[in-house]
């Protein structure tokens, strides 16, 4: 039955949401949201819609009347307004499908990328090698973790290894508030126990009574800042609402990758690998820091599904 927010109601004065079924809500709210700018307005509606139902696209899609109590289309009402003023709806959905995995978001950490799924897919492949190759333990460092990701993508695919002492997994940032994001997010899906969070500027000293800043790490990841500062100070929509400590990457968006190409050699195992996401265009310049570099590499480019060299990889030769 459809019924109506009105003055009575102790929310919008506005009567913004009249019938509560699912179909005209989805309509209504993705024609508020196209107005507001969004250029994704249809997609934030069933998010945002199939959300106050607690179900997901599918079931909105078949159940169009189904319709919502007052209460939570008020609630609705209120993240319709976020959405309106540009806040992602990651945030305020409070997580992010990302790789298969329901990662908690907010406003502690940057929101995972699709981009970053083959940063995550990369490093599944390189420890797995590793694994079989030989008996060694493999030590594994996922730097600037933000809210923890690709580390958690790490953490559940090797649970064993990692139980067994044949993996260990370091999960940095150098926001104390990223990583208790992050410290959430591994204990949200069971592997806390399996992985190390350190606060750490990069790849350095930060914290160094931890002995697992002695680490050497056989592989590195890194999704670092790599946005320009021009662009994040223009930015509006969702990258004003991500902490600007994860996207911001100084006047030509290389700062934080050359300062951790720049440590490699102290940090990275002979032998080890690191993989680095990078931003589209980005990937000569990182490869030519690392050929800088006073240890021999083999630097490869990785393309994404579109054919972007979205992530660098720098192998040391010297092992
Ligand atoms: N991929 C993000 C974006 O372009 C940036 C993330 C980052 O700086 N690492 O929005």
């Amino acid at each position: 039955m459809a019924a109506e927010i009105g003055p009575m109601a102790s929310g919008p004065e506005r009567t913004r949401i009249a019938d509560l079924s699912a179909g005209a809500l989805m309509a209504s709210t993705a024609t508020r949201l196209t107005d507001a700018g969004s250029e994704t307005a249809r997609l934030d509606a069933e998010l945002l819609v199939s959300h106050a139902f607690a179900r997901d696209r599918t079931w909105l899609h078949a159940h169009p009347d189904a319709s919502l109590d007052d209460e939570t289309a008020r609630e609705l009402d209120g993240w319709i307004e976020r959405r309106a003023g540009g806040e992602p709806v990651a945030y305020i959905r409070g997580f992010k499908e990302w790789f298969g995995l329901r990662v908690t978001t907010d406003r502690r950490a940057l929101i995972p990328r699709p981009e970053t799924e083959l940063l995550a897919e990369s490093a599944i492949a390189e420890v797995a090698a590793r694994l079989v190759r030989d008996e060694r333990v493999v030590a594994v460092w996922d730097v600037a973790t933000g809210g923890g990701a690709v580390a958690l993508a790490l953490a559940l695919r090797f649970r064993a290894p990692l139980a067994l002492g044949r993996m260990r997994l370091l999960a940095s940032d150098l926001s104390p508030d990223a990583l208790e994001l992050a410290s959430e997010n591994f204990a949200a899906h069971g592997v806390a126990q399996l992985v190390t969070v350190q606060v750490s500027d990069l790849l350095g000293e930060d914290g160094a009574t931890s002995a697992e800043q002695s680490l050497r790490a056989d592989l590195v990841t890194a999704n670092l800042p790599y946005v320009t500062s021009a662009e994040v100070s223009a930015a509006r929509g969702s990258l004003a609402f991500e902490p600007r400590l994860a996207l911001d990457g100084g006047a030509d968006g290389l700062d934080a990758l050359r300062r951790l190409v720049a440590q490699l050699p102290q940090r990275l195992a002979p032998g080890g690998v690191a993989l680095l996401e990078v931003a589209a265009r980005q990937a000569p310049s990182v490869r030519a820091e690392a050929e800088r570099l006073p240890v021999p590499v083999a630097v490869t480019q990785i393309p994404d599904l579109a054919g972007i060299e979205r992530v660098v990889r720098i192998a040391r030769l010297d092992a």
